[in-house]
This record gives structure tokens, C-alpha cells and sequence, in this order.
């Protein structure tokens, strides 16, 4: 049996070790890195490979063969059976391929979706939508705290904290 000669021209390393060519299109879709390594390379290792060359974390990236994900770490191409010539995609949790699951606002009976980032309270640790954002708005259980003191006593205290968690690192 002989590997498919085809595309001889991006790699032509000797072939006494089982290595076999497939191909990784980027996140972007915009380009296509053909790789040449052992059929028993596993997936972590692919990954860690493709992390490093594109400088993004290795914990979110995905490999996904035929419109599955793999999700199996230690699993091979080989036991994969990822044939040669195959094309994997990258995709990352945040964009592109799966969408994130959508937070929904904490508020009792809103129904929307929280906002990334500026949706989530630091008081009470809620993620709400753009109408209940503000702490007045969800009714924050962490407002309680800051009612009690004046603004200023408010800023006192932020900037005590802010020395103590300084000298505390
Ligand atoms: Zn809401
Ligand atoms: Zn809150």
C-alpha cells in the first residue's frame, strides 16, 4: 500500500516511520497548515503543537475532524482512524464553530441574555442583561452594603482594600 503521492511537494521525509500528511485549516478558515507527523500522534499533542505555533492558549483549543470534535486528549489519528490527507479544523470555544452556551439574566423573570463582561456584578456575582445590569436595577443583594455608607466613606474603603490587597500579594 502506498500513501497518496499527490501533494508530494509539501513534505517528502523519508517514510520508514508510520508519518502521514493531513492538513489543519486555521481558526480563521483563511489558511491551511499541512502537517507531516507519526499516525500515532495524539490529539493533545497535535493541539500543543498548534498552540505553539499560533500563540493561543492550549486549554481552548479544539480540533475538530469531519464535523466532530476531538475531545479525546490521548486518543490517536491512528485510533481515530484520521485518514492521510484528512483536513482538521481549529476552532476555539469563542468564536466560530460552537457558540457558547448563552447566559441568561439573573433577574428573577427576565428572560434575555446577560451581557458578556459588563453584564456580571462583582457584588452579587449575577450576570444580567443591558436593563438590569446596574446594581439598582436587579436589586444587587450586594447594594445593601453600599447603601449603608456614604460615597465617600465608599471610596474610603475601596482604596483601603485596595492597599491591603496590594500588600497581601
Ligand atoms: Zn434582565
Ligand atoms: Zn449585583
Amino acid at each position: 500500500m502506498r500513501r497518496s503521492g499527490s501533494i508530494s511537494s509539501v513534505c517528502s521525509s523519508a517514510s520508514e516511520e508510520d508519518t502521514m500528511q493531513i492538513f489543519v485549516k486555521t481558526v480563521s478558515g483563511t489558511s491551511t497548515i499541512p502537517l507531516t507527523i507519526p499516525s500515532t500522534t495524539t490529539i493533545s499533542t497535535l493541539s500543543t503543537l498548534l498552540a505553539l505555533r499560533h500563540n493561543l492558549p492550549e486549554t481552548d483549543l479544539r480540533l475538530v475532524h469531519a464535523g466532530t470534535h476531538l475531545s479525546t486528549p490521548s486518543a490517536t489519528l491512528d485510533s481515530l482512524h484520521i485518514p492521510s490527507n484528512a483536513t482538521l479544523h481549529m476552532a476555539l470555544p469563542l468564536r466560530g464553530g460552537m457558540p457558547p452556551k448563552k447566559i441568561r439574566c439573573s433577574f428573577k423573570l427576565c428572560k434575555d441574555a446577560a451581557q458578556r463582561i459588563v453584564g456580571d456584578c462583582g457584588f452579587c456575582s449575577g450576570h444580567f442583561c443591558g436593563k438590569h445590569r446596574l446594581l439598582e436595577d436587579h436589586k444587587c443583594e450586594g447594594l445593601e452594603d453600599c447603601k449603608k455608607e456614604s460615597h465617600e466613606r465608599n471610596a474610603e474603603r475601596l482604596n483601603s482594600e485596595r492597599t491591603v490587597a496590594i500588600k497581601g500579594v
